[in-house]
């Protein structure tokens, strides 16, 4: 049932373009449950809080094949133009979906899935087949990759970006997910009130006593260190058992069968068991030095059952280290006993190299399900990690508030900047709006040689370097920098003798370096990998593969820097496609429906730039071609024009405007394009083309 709605549909038909009008414009429709709002093409989405009655099959079925105007706002319509758009130009999409934690990433980008996979994949039944399984790779994704956090019940702890590939008719054929950096530290760790990833909670719920028998598992969440830390255990909005139940569908319509399965949760099992492990020093009177054992061969026995490899040698590899000594025929190895640091150390570094790798394994084995090699245009949708700040942050956090910057950056620059550079360039009289432009920030990170995660990288070179004397060497190169603040330099003494803090576009965020270079390095003792490699279970084998000798030399990439280069790449695959925006804004920081903080409000719209989107697309033109394509698209539509025309593109399009009597207001002509004001004018011939 579509209602009469409140305030504006679109930001731009405000009276006054002021952050005051904008606002009241958002909470009035907020409050009467109407979440979505344009400005322009870009879809505003207020998160409710609460299920809405807006995403059923009647609700798709009046939204596809219809124009935007024609509709209330919907995050539909929005998918539904990209479909068009794809089919129409047979061009490459994307839907790029930002806004904050808890703000309401994932569930649009599901909605966009489920309008897709609707309206495609009836034709033919391989096209329904690839829809449920690209359609059932979320819940999966979402279970191994997703926590709750202080800021979201379901929070995405990994970066993806989901293409859908289509045939020239608009069949689903296949797709593919790559994903960005999981924060894997959760494994471990993680602050009181949070949990680890759903899947360890849906497993000791769902899975039936006897399986949980042979893992060596019970079924209370208490039991197990690396949950029990952070006390939190149930979560009122989170069903796990129910959604243990839709994994394990997910994973029949991917493929992965019973022993796949098995195989996973013995390796999520070992993790916990390997949680339960801890050391005891013992003196050696004879040496008068001290080595580590394992407490309790209890949990290790456990561990290495699940593992399937030795357990003494799972034993050896976690508290002690070989070391090679000597050189050519004089080389000889030799073991060194770690201390209890260190041997903590080395268990968690293999739980989280355990996990990291079996969710990258995960993703490989739902590609090989849904790839298709066949070449046909695609409709990418990005959903990140949103922008995050907590009362401590660290090496995940500078990640995550970094990929946010990109995608700032990107917006700023397709929707604000370009925007405005091409009516200069094309010649069309135009009057400068101000915007804040982030890309200083996003330089002080990335820049090479001299930006944070290379400053980190070279002090994971050196040493003696410490993460505190990475701070001090950054604080002494970032001196001078307006975006960044060093525990030195800040008066107020809120920064950590071991923080520093950076001004995000989103807001002032401290991290704090401790942990930094570990993260960073991100290694594995050799010893752990060689007992891996022995295992005799494929899954557990297949995680550490064999390193290739070109590779052995070769100094491993660090976290910082691979992240880095995917994010880079991430927006190179984006700037070559027609993007569609979705800015997704979180009414309150209670998760309450109905309810919408006007200060949180004010404080994303200034952020992301929204009063100046609209400041933009007001002055501005809703739509440009080529000269070549609107003359091809419409020449049927005019006496002149059809079915030939001796003149230039330009004067084709010139005709036809003439013969239908369009205002001048409505459109300039610039150099190599034709510059539309209205998106109805659009529409108008779009329909009269179809008419024809
Ligand atoms: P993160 O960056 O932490 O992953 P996110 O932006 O992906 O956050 P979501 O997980 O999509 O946030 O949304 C958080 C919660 O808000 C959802 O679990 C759901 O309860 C609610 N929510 C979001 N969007 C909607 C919607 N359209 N209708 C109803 N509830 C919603
Ligand atoms: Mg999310």
């Amino acid at each position: 049932m579509i209602k009469k709605e409140e305030g504006v549909s679109d930001f731009v038909l405000l009276n006054q373009i002021t952050e005051n009008a904008f606002i009241e414009n958002l909470v009035k429709r907020h409050k009467s449950d109407s979440i979505y709002t344009y400005i322009g093409d870009v879809v505003i989405s207020s998160n409710p809080f609460k299920k809405m009655n807006i995403y059923n099959e009647s609700d798709i079925k009046s939204y596809n094949g219809r124009y935007k105007y024609e509709m209330p706002p919907h995050i539909y319509a929005l998918a539904n133009d990209a479909y068009r758009s794809m089919r129409q130009n047979q061009e490459k999409q994307c839907v790029i979906i930002s806004g904050e934690s808890g703000a309401g990433k994932t569930e649009a980008s599901k909605k966009i899935m489920q309008f897709l996979t609707y309206v495609s994949s009836k034709a033919n039944q391989d096209g329904e087949k690839i829809s449920k399984m690209l359609l059932d790779s979320n819940p999966l994704l979402e279970a191994f990759g997703n926590a709750k956090t202080l800021r979201n019940d379901n929070s995405s702890r990994f970066g993806k970006y989901m293409e859908m590939q289509f045939n020239a008719v608009g069949v689903p054929i296949g797709g593919k997910i790559t994903n960005y950096l999981l924060e894997k530290s959760r494994v471990v760790g993680r602050t009181v009130g949070e949990r680890s990833f759903h899947i360890f909670y849906q497993l000791l719920k769902g899975l039936s006593q006897g399986k949980l028998n042979e893992l060596g598992l019970n079924n209370t969440p208490q039991s197990y260190e690396y949950l029990k830390k952070s006390n939190a255990f149930d979560v009122s909005t989170i069903d796990d058992s129910g959604d243990f139940k839709a994994v394990l569908k997910a994973m029949e319509t991917l493929g992965l069968n019973g022993d796949d399965q098995n195989a996973i949760w013995r390796v999520l099992a070992a993790i916990l068991h390997l949680g339960n492990i801890t050391f005891t020093e013992t003196a050696q009177q004879q040496t008068g030095t001290t080595t580590v054992r394992v407490s309790d061969p209890k949990p290790l026995g456990a561990a290495a059952s699940c593992l399937k490899c030795d357990i003494n040698a799972l034993g050896m590899a976690l508290t002690y280290r070989s070391i090679s000594t000597g050189v050519g025929k004089r080389c000889s190895v030799i073991s060194v006993p770690l201390d209890v640091t260190q041997a903590i150390y080395s268990r968690d570094a293999l739980a989280k190299a355990l996990y990291e790798r079996l969710f990258q394994w995960l993703v490989s084995k739902i590609n090989t399900q849904i790839n298709n090699p066949e070449k046909g245009p695609v409709i990418g949708i990005l959903d990140i990690y949103g922008f995050e700040v907590f009362d401590s942050n660290s090496f995940e956090q500078l990640n995550i508030n970094y990929c946010n910057e990109k995608l700032q950056q990107l917006f700023i620059e397709l929707t604000l900047k370009s925007e405005q550079e091409e009516y200069v360039r094309e010649g069309i009289e135009w009057k400068n709006i101000d915007y804040f432009n982030n890309k200083p920030i996003c330089e002080l990170i990335e820049k090479k040689p001299m930006g944070l995660i290379s400053l980190l990288d070279e002090s994971c070179l050196i040493a003696k370097s410490t993460d505190q004397s990475f701070l001090d060497g950054i604080c002494k190169n970032f001196e001078k920098n307006a975006h960044f603040q060093s525990y030195a330099s800040s008066k107020d003494r809120t920064i950590g003798d071991s923080c520093f803090r950076l001004k995000h576009y989103a807001g002032d965020v401290t991290y704090d370096v401790k942990g930094f270079l570990d993260k960073n390095k991100d290694t594995l003792f050799g010893d752990l990998i060689n007992c891996m490699q022995a295992s005799s279970d494929k899954l557990v084998q297949g995680l550490f593969p064999p390193t290739k000798p070109e590779d052995s030399k070769k100094r491993p990439e660090t976290a910082g820097s691979q992240f880095r280069n995917a994010m880079n790449a991430l927006i190179n695959t984006l700037l070559a496609c027609s993007p569609h925006y979705v800015r997704c804004i979180k009414s309150n920081d209670n998760k309450q429906a109905g309810v919408i903080d006007e200060d949180r409000v004010r404080h994303q719209v200034r952020y992301l730039g929204l009063l100046e989107n609209v400041r933009v697309r007001r002055a501005g033109f809703a739509n440009r071609q080529t000269y070549e394509r609107f003359s091809t698209r419409y020449k049927m539509l005019a006496k002149k024009t059809w079915p030939s025309f001796n003149g230039s593109p330009k004067a084709a399009v010139e005709a036809i405007l003439a013969e239908h009597n369009i205002s001048k207001e409505e459109y300039r002509l610039g150099k190599t394009k034709i510059f539309i004001r209205n998106p109805t004018t659009l529409f108008y011939f779009e329909e009269k083309r179809e008419q024809e």
